[in-house]
């Protein structure tokens, strides 16, 4: 049997805890993979794996992407992530929850969770009666950080958005710039929106077509199939959907200049971040142009702790830095030839110590 710790995800992570509480019939992986900035903070995944090592696989790759995320992002934290193992019925209880506030409360605050996929707010706020080390929880009212991310995030990627239209374009206004947007959920919809506000020429997808139609009538926007939105004739192809959709035969799709979007892990494999720079595609690396929400829950973790300002004007200071982060990462990799993910990965390996 080779051991996971010599395999390149494991990529030296500083702990990886198995949970299993017979009990509760829990069975949860805790890994840290740095925590050279700070606590290593990362959502909570409740997911049915094929088997162990996939379960294994996943959080070590989602507990790195964390690291360069909130590295990058400019926040004291480190990377880490869970995944709950779903049983074979995919009953989620609140003893199994429980289990694991006390796992993550044990940690002593290495780690802090969140919500992830699978992960309510309210299975959130259950684990938080049982652990402080818990972000992404409920705030009141519209002036403080933290609550629903989607929105932030959005808001990074618009912003990211333009500094492309910018860099590659030459055009200071995405005003009739074409964006073709795949996804119109929480972070897609809020995309076109603020896209739409500044006169974009916008077609929109979604697996569930009624719900880019609705945008669509209600923005003033074109629609696409799901199967024909990454070959459509565009300047920019903004993933807010599924990962992995940039692989060879998504490369080879595409028509546009740019590719910016908010969608987690868009590239299969490393080799296709320079597959798209020889297209002459621009790519905004994705933890970097989607840390908005990131940037928002964890200034209210710290808030809650005395550790940063709470009000939203700090959460939106901090989400206009990143079109200046990801202009310094096309330059360096214009001057450089790297391509911008490779670029970008060696900034946050460095600012981890890595
Ligand atoms: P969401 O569930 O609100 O929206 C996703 C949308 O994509 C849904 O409308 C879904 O129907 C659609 N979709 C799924 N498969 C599709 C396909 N093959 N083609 C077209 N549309 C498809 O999720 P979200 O919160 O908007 O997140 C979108 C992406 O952004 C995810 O990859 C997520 O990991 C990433 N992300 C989200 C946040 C956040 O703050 N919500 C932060 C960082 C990254």
């Amino acid at each position: 049997m080779t051991a996971f710790w010599t395999e390149a995800d494991f990529d030296d992570h500083e702990l990886v805890q198995v949970v299993r509480d017979a009990k509760s019939g829990l069975t949860a992986i805790i890994a840290l993979h740095s925590t050279h900035l700070g606590p290593g903070a990362g959502g909570t995944r409740f997911w049915h794996y094929a088997d162990a090592s996939d379960a294994m696989r996943d959080a070590l790759r989602l507990s790195r992407g964390m690291s360069y995320k909130n590295a990058m992002a400019g926040l004291p934290m480190g990377g880490g992530k869970a995944v709950i193992l779903a049983n074979q019925d995919k009953a989620k209880t609140p003893e199994m929850l429980a289990a694991f506030a006390d796992a993550v409360d044990a940690l002593g605050g290495k780690y802090v969770t969140a919500e992830d996929v699978g992960i309510s707010e309210a299975d959130m706020a259950a684990v938080a009666e049982r652990t402080q080390f818990v972000s992404g929880l409920p705030v009141e009212g519209d002036d403080a950080a933290g609550g629903d991310p989607g929105p932030f995030t959005a808001l990074g990627i618009f912003l990211g958005i333009k500094a492309a239209v910018k860099h590659k374009l030459g055009k200071d206004s995405v005003e009739g710039v074409h964006v073709a947007i795949q996804g119109t959920g929480s972070v897609g919809g809020g995309v076109a929106r603020l896209l739409a506000k500044d006169g974009a020429k916008l077609t929109l997808s979604d697996i569930h077509m009624h719900r880019a139609e609705a945008l669509a009538t209600e923005i003033g926007a074109e629609t696409a199939a799901p199967d024909a939105i990454m070959s459509i004739a565009c300047d920019v192809f903004s993933p807010n959907a599924l990962g992995a959709v940039l692989d060879d035969e998504g490369i080879a799709r595409l028509d546009c200049q740019i590719v910016a979007g908010g969608a987690n892990n868009q590239l299969r494999r490393a080799e296709h971040g320079p597959m798209l720079a020889k297209r002459g595609i621009l790519y905004a690396p994705d933890y970097v142009i989607n840390a908005g929400g990131i940037i928002s829950v964890t200034l209210e973790y710290l808030c809650r702790n005395d550790k940063a300002p709470c009000d939203i004007n700090e959460v939106r200071k901090r989400i206009a830095l990143i079109p200046g982060r990801l202009e310094q990462i096309w330059q360096e990799s214009d001057s450089s030839g790297a391509s911008p993910d490779q670029v970008a990965d060696r900034m946050a390996q460095e600012l981890i110590g890595r």
